[in-house]
């Protein structure tokens, strides 16, 4: 039954409590604990919270509920601040001991890592000189001993040929030097699992100039599992953008691929639910998302990914940009949703033929702008070479990006018409419940809550922040901004007329 997905299992009670829209800034040690409070939980505290004394606490919204606590009044079965902190003071104490069992500084490898960590954070900072990463340290750390990696790249293949082979190196010390990214390294290698990473053609992906620096337009990879056997698939188009940016966004592409899809399908495979997985499961992305995000706000990278943003901001608003993006995400489901697919679907393939529509009003929009920029060359007399980063902008949106999504837009009609028609199949109908079966086990309920506990954490590192816009290449001192011609437009008395 899926509405058991919503509360703890074995729970037959409810606590009917709303939280208010507005998250409190501050919490006394009294007040009830709430997740959306900074700074919020770390991954994995939350986890541990839940698994505590066989899952005596639940969550519930932005609250933690204790399960024993039968009074109902005054609110006493919601964990205060004071409690969560006391739970977390044991959760740190039992992981200290864990990852140094004897001194309580530093490691030695761990402060190295550290001031890896910085350098690179300087070097995106900078609009830096990739050569002041230095050269790529592949060997062991310590001589003799295997470190993570070797111990990594043991059962990671690179394939390629040698500049594709240095650069998806260069990726891995990059992702090995996060936190986040050892972390799941560990547990990728603990796995035993093997993986290959590769370069490959993309379809519909598109090199665009920006300001003399060469950006990718399109998908960074993909990846597949065959036999406990990962297969990763980078964007061939990486190695064409500028060496800078190319660094910039590897990293997280390989955490996303390999430390976000790969691992969690081994596990998905583990716990006989890889098909609902990966065929079927919204959140399958949103964990490799997030997984990705995570590596690059680690990495002091700009937070330039609006992906990243859309979903911080509304989770609902993202899934929906995603289903116009590319098939895959077309035709997957929330929990919510896999109990009754062929509406849903049918709602989709109506949204992305809007989408259709809204393409070429797009297109139609920006070529607008030419004639007014013509305006301002031939009747103010303005120079052309003003106008060149607008022009440029026009251009790749009318000729590249804008063709591009429209391709994959015409995909995704194919691909969920094929679902739908599925669907309607009686193998079909066999299939789906199949996977409503596989949708209902601990697994995916898990996965909910890990979505969740790497959210909180972005929401952490971000807080502050907002969308920065690809620093590494600002139109050149002279050139005529958007806003600039916006108000030159709306001055004017002939376009005004117009
Ligand atoms: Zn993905």
């Amino acid at each position: 039954m899926l509405a058991a997905f919503w509360s703890a299992p074995g729970s037959a009670r409810e606590f009917p409590h709303d939280p208010s829209g507005v998250a409190p800034q501050q919490l006394e040690p009294e007040d009830p604990f709430d997740l959306r409070t900074p700074p919020q939980l770390l991954p994995g505290e939350l986890d541990y919270i839940l698994h505590v004394e066989s899952g005596r606490y639940l969550s519930q919204g932005p609250y933690i509920v204790d399960s024993r606590v039968q009074d109902t009044e005054d609110k006493k079965y919601l964990l205060t601040t004071a409690q969560v902190q006391a739970l977390l003071q044991v959760h740190a104490k039992q992981q200290s001991l864990r990852r140094h069992p004897r001194d309580t500084g530093l490691s030695g490898q761990v402060q190295k890592q550290q001031a890896r960590l910085d350098v690179i954070r300087r070097v995106f900072e900078q609009k830096g000189d990739p050569g002041l990463l230095g050269p790529i340290q592949t060997g062991p750390l310590l001589p003799g001993k295997a470190n993570l990696f070797d111990l990594f790249l043991s059962q990671v293949s690179l394939i390629g040929t040698p500049p594709q082979k240095a650069a998806m190196q260069e990726a891995m010390v990059l992702l090995l030097a996060t936190p986040t990214g050892r972390q799941l390294a560990k547990e990728f290698v603990r796995t035993g699992a093997k993986a290959d990473i590769s370069l490959t053609v993309v379809e519909n992906s598109k090199v665009i100039d920006v300001n003399g620096k060469k950006f990718l337009f399109g998908s960074g990879g993909s990846s597949h599992i065959s036999q406990e056997m990962i297969h990763v698939y980078l964007n061939e188009d990486y190695l064409k953008t500028d060496r800078t940016i190319q660094q910039h966004d590897m990293a997280a592409t390989i955490g996303h691929e390999l430390l976000g899809h790969g691992l969690e399908q081994i596990k998905a495979s583990d716990a006989g639910v890889l098909e609902a997985y990966n065929g079927w499961y919204e959140d399958n992305e949103t964990n490799a998302g997030l997984v990705g995000w995570i590596i690059s706000a680690e990495l002091g990278a700009r937070l330039d990914n609006r992906h990243m943003w859309n979903y911080l901001r509304s989770p609902q608003a993202y899934h929906q940009t995603l289903q116009v993006t590319l098939p895959y995400y077309a035709t997957t489901l929330s929990p919510d949703e896999i109990k009754d697919p062929l509406p849903v679907l049918r709602q989709r393939l109506s949204h992305v033929q809007k989408e259709l529509d809204d393409i070429q009003k797009s297109i139609a929009e920006w070529e607008a702008w030419r004639p007014r920029i013509d305006h301002f060359i031939n009747v103010h007399k303005m120079k052309r070479a003003a106008f060149h980063s607008l022009i440029e902008d026009i251009d790749n949106s009318v000729q590249q990006t804008l063709p591009a999504h429209r391709e994959n837009c015409n995909a995704i009609v194919q691909h969920v018409e094929a679902a739908i028609l599925r669907g309607e199949s009686k193998s079909g109908a066999s299939e789906i419940q199949q996977i409503q079966v596989q949708f209902a086990q601990a697994f995916l309920m898990r996965e909910e809550e890990q979505v969740r506990s790497r959210r909180d954490y972005l929401s952490n590192l971000v807080r502050g922040k907002s969308y920065e816009a690809a620093y590494f290449s600002p139109p050149e001192p002279g050139q005529i901004t958007w806003d600039e011609l916006n108000k030159m437009v709306h001055a004017d008395i002939h376009l005004r007329q117009k």
